[in-house]
């Protein structure tokens, strides 16, 4: 009897969930019936559910939709600022801040020059930027209330292990096996950290065009990539799944700064293009756009060394991949030459149309963070 009872309380709870993430997902509002029909649910069990919201305020009436005959049905839409999230990408130079709600939409976000330094004054400094970017989200959004913050996302460029709860290592900011709490401990908020490269997955998984599996590789001051597969990233064992930066792409070839030689970082980070340009990526595409004969000879060998790495994943993994970090944002049209010399190296006569550039631009991981804090919400609804 206990297990039927079980079994019933979870039931329960999985269409509750469903029925709320409906309605967060919708663009515009929606009636009891609707919900009913596209979820295949009763009548009275929708009801039942979102009357419940309505009165937790999760969700609000907005009137009442047109009516196909018989009674109107009442239009129903999430209330999103009930739940907000806020994320942090932090970098080398650089960190990231973004403001989510409950339906993921990106409220706000701003990037800061701030130079990374493992230190108390670094980190009260970045909360103190937190609070006043939240104070400058209000004046615009009144209706934004403090105490509806359910976390804080933050975003390491390192491998970050959820079991060991420390940020493992990390090349590009100097970090070994830093425990979560040095981190949290500067923010008063419940706080979530996971990999640059996560992040980036996460944020665009969330998207409702992408497809439920993909590989994301970030191409930014380092190259990292993450699996994102059916709603969830997989992590591996040791919490490294998608380093791609450290694939082998040229045996001897130069040496990467993990001390190997011929990774994929050490052909595909971003600074390959950037520092051909004065240290600005959007100046590189700049003159490749103009035609410049330098940077166009540069992009040939990027492009050659990125479509080797990017057929190698795909025959791995058989799905979409999906280039991000700085250069997949930036990289617009771009994308037809890597497109072409993947095709040129798949085995099964493939065109490239599997490779896909992110569009969330800078914004991606710290969104990416700010919607893990979402999901870990909408899980216990
Ligand atoms: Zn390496």
């Amino acid at each position: 009897m206990r297990e039927t009872r079980g079994t019933n309380i979870e039931v329960k709870k999985n269409n509750r969930n469903h029925i709320f993430r409906y309605l967060c997902a919708q663009t515009q509002t929606v009636s009891n019936p609707e919900i009913a029909s596209a979820l295949s649910m009763s009548l009275p069990t929708v009801t039942a559910n979102t009357r419940e919201f309505i009165e937790q305020g999760l969700v609000r009436e907005t009137g009442e939709l047109a009516s196909t005959g018989g009674r109107r049905a009442k239009a129903l839409r999430v209330a999103a600022e009930t739940g907000l999230a806020l994320g942090l990408d932090i970098t080398k130079n650089h960190i990231g801040l973004a403001l989510a709600d409950l339906t993921g939409s990106c409220l706000a976000y701003e990037r800061i020059h701030f130079p990374f330094a493992h230190t108390e004054d670094y980190y009260r400094r970045a909360g103190q930027e937190l609070e006043a970017f939240f104070d400058r989200c209000q004046s615009r959004q009144t209706e934004l209330s403090r105490s509806r913050i359910l976390g804080l996302g933050i975003s390491f460029p390192g491998i970050v292990d959820l079991t060991m709860q420390e940020i493992t290592y990390s090349h590009v900011l100097g970090l070994h096996a830093i425990p979560f709490a040095e981190v949290t401990r500067y923010f008063p908020y419940p706080c979530q950290l996971l990999n640059d490269a996560n992040a980036g997955a996460y944020a665009a998984g969330m998207h409702a065009k992408m497809p439920e599996r993909f590989f994301y590789l970030s191409l930014s001051n380092t190259v990292g990539g993450a699996v994102f597969h059916h709603g969830t990233l997989v992590q591996g064992s040791s919490f490294r799944c998608g380093e791609a930066g450290h694939m082998t792409i040229h045996p001897g070839g130069r040496k990467c700064y993990c001390g190997k030689l011929g990774c994929l970082d050490a052909y595909c980070a971003a600074g390959i293009l950037s520092d051909a340009a004065g240290g600005s990526l959007e100046q590189f595409f700049e003159y490749l756009d103009a035609g410049d004969v330098k940077m166009t000879a540069l992009w040939e060998v990027y492009t050659s060394d990125l479509a080797m790495a990017v057929n190698n994943i795909h025959m791995i993994l058989d799905c979409d991949v999906m280039l991000g970090g700085y250069v997949g944002s930036r990289i617009g049209a771009h994308i037809e030459q890597v497109r072409e010399k993947a095709a040129g190296r798949n085995t099964f006569s493939e065109d490239g149309g599997y490779i896909r550039a992110c569009s969330g631009g800078n914004r991606t991981a710290a969104m990416g963070a700010a919607l893990g804090i979402i999901e870990t919400f909408l899980e216990k609804i």
